[in-house]
């Protein structure tokens, strides 16, 4: 079937009105737990033809967090949906305003290939949350969960409303020459371009999660042997295949020097004497990105690692010294198993790299100095901040997830993800009482200084509004009324 079909047949499933009801939604939210639940092996067995990903990094990185985010979802969802009542000015005090939660309509989402099930399917929970009906791009990268995703997605949600269209770059071409409500996309800051080209064609609203180069700072203060286990964890699960991973360390000569002597000691423990015979290490996705992280480590100052095998597609965990900022291995985002070192000797020094580049998706800081830490979150720009650790921000559900300027647009997980997938209609309620009319009668005409006056003060919004204005308001309420009725009297006698 093609795309245009497709998505007319979706959009008819919307316009029916099925994705309205909360409970039909709640069923489907449960449905998709209950694919979990059910297949989270076979989750785990994609994972790991397609990345050589070990069930450990599978659950805590994927299948875990979609179940806990799903269960989050499935918890709030009826409370994000109610209609709220914001604050409204003393003209409006005898109307009803509301802001009404409205799914856009028919939403597209295109996957990523390193976290092939997450970040696809999280948005879709949060998509069927907000009432939409979503077609799902799963990346042709990783083809073995493309192929689960479309063979398991239609046994659990109703198909009406929910499809999945497998492909790559010819595929999901056609798909963005058809006029979505929304697109949510995960991917590369080259193929985000091309993605919000085709969004301002139909002004279509979207969120682009992208990647970039996440910078990690790491100072004299810091508990050295802690800090290193966190940024190598960070940097090596998923073989640095991850968006948030830290792209690289600033960090002045003497910092260097600490890091190497743990990272040595630690690598070891954790990956034996030789990596490669550990079952912990993900693999490189294809031989075009292989090549590409190769190339890298060619005729760089390698401290540690550097061993490649290219029939397994293998890049050992490696460290990178006397790297310097035109470097090309600088230049773009990493997405492999190497950690470039940058010497900086000084903390302003490093906020001035920072702020001399394009804005992270992260930034990770690691002092214990608390000042310097304010000074961190105040004087530069990234989609998050992480202080003293690295990637578990990403698994605070409270925490919007998403990125600034080249790194993304718009956020989502938890209730972001909802925000995000839901149109805010503001409504207006009024009716015909009299004194609702007479407040708002010096809006017509013939104008008057004193019609201006008082509509500038009718109009004023109630600001930091406290109870403690409300006798005010009460007395303001009676006077008003007390002076209708007296008019009024004044008429019938004169
Ligand atoms: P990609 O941009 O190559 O592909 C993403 C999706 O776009 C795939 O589904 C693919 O089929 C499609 N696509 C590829 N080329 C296209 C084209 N020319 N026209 C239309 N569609 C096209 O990205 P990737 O290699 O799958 O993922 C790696 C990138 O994604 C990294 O930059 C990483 O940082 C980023 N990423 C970001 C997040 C996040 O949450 N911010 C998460 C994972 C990955």
């Amino acid at each position: 079937m093609d795309s245009a079909t497709v998505v007319q047949q979706l959009r008819s499933a919307y316009h029916s009105g099925k994705t309205r009801s909360v409970e039909y939604r709640e069923k489907q939210l449960r449905n998709l737990l209950q694919l979990y639940e059910e297949n989270h092996e076979e989750m785990a067995r994609v994972l790991e033809i397609d990345l050589r990903k070990h069930k450990q990094e599978a659950y805590i990185l994927e299948i875990d967090f979609l179940i806990n985010d799903l269960r989050n979802i499935i918890f709030n969802f009826r409370e994000w949906v109610k209609p709220e009542q914001p604050g409204k000015a003393m003209l409006n005090m005898m109307d009803k305003v509301f802001i009404y939660k409205d799914p856009y309509g028919v939403i597209l989402v295109i996957g990523a290939w390193n976290y092939p099930l997450q970040v696809t399917l999280a948005p879709v929970a949060a998509a069927i949350a907000a009432g939409n009906c979503v077609l799902i791009k799963p990346s042709e990268v990783a083809p073995a969960t493309s192929r689960f995703i479309a063979e398991t997605i239609p046994k659990y949600l109703d198909q009406d409303c929910y499809r999945v269209v497998e492909g790559g770059v010819k595929e999901t071409s056609e798909l963005l020459q058809q006029k979505f409500d929304y697109i949510f996309f995960t991917g590369s800051g080259k193929v985000g371009r091309i993605v919000h080209q085709a969004c301002n064609t139909n002004l279509t609203p979207c969120t682009l999660e992208l990647g970039g180069k996440s910078p990690c700072f790491i100072d004299s203060t810091t508990d050295i042997s802690i800090a290193t286990k966190r940024i190598l964890w960070g940097k090596f699960i998923n073989a640095g295949q991850t968006c948030i991973a830290p792209d690289y360390i600033l960090c002045s000569k003497a910092v260097q020097e600490q890091i190497l002597e743990e990272a040595r000691s630690i690598l070891i423990e954790w990956y034996g004497e030789d990596p490669k015979n550990s079952p912990d290490l993900c693999r490189i996705i294809n031989q075009g990105h292989f090549e590409r992280l190769r190339r890298m480590i060619e005729g760089a100052n390698v401290a540690i690692g550097g061993d490649i095998d290219s029939e397994e597609k293998y890049i050992s965990p490696t460290i990178l010294i006397d790297v310097e900022p035109e470097d090309a291995i600088m230049q773009d985002e990493i997405f492999g198993p190497i950690l470039p070192i940058v010497n900086v000797e000084e903390s302003h020094d490093a906020i001035e790299f920072i702020n001399s580049r394009a804005p992270a998706l992260v930034l990770y800081i690691f002092t214990q100095d608390k000042d310097l830490q304010e000074v961190f979150i105040h004087t530069t720009t990234s989609g998050g901040i992480c202080l003293n650790d690295t990637i578990l921000q990403f698994n605070v559900e409270s925490l919007p997830f998403g990125g600034v300027g080249p790194s993304g647009m718009g956020a989502y997980h938890g209730k972001y993800g909802f925000d995000s997938f839901t149109h805010k209609k503001s409504c207006l309620m009024k009716d015909f009482n009299a004194l609702g009319e007479k407040l708002a009668s010096s809006r017509y005409p013939p104008y008057s200084d004193s019609k201006i006056s008082f509509l500038a003060t009718m109009m004023k919004k109630r600001q930091g509004f406290s109870v403690k204005f409300l006798p005010y308001l009460f007395m303001f309420v009676i006077g008003v009324g007390f002076a209708l009725i007296g008019k009024n009297i004044m008429d019938a006698y004169y």
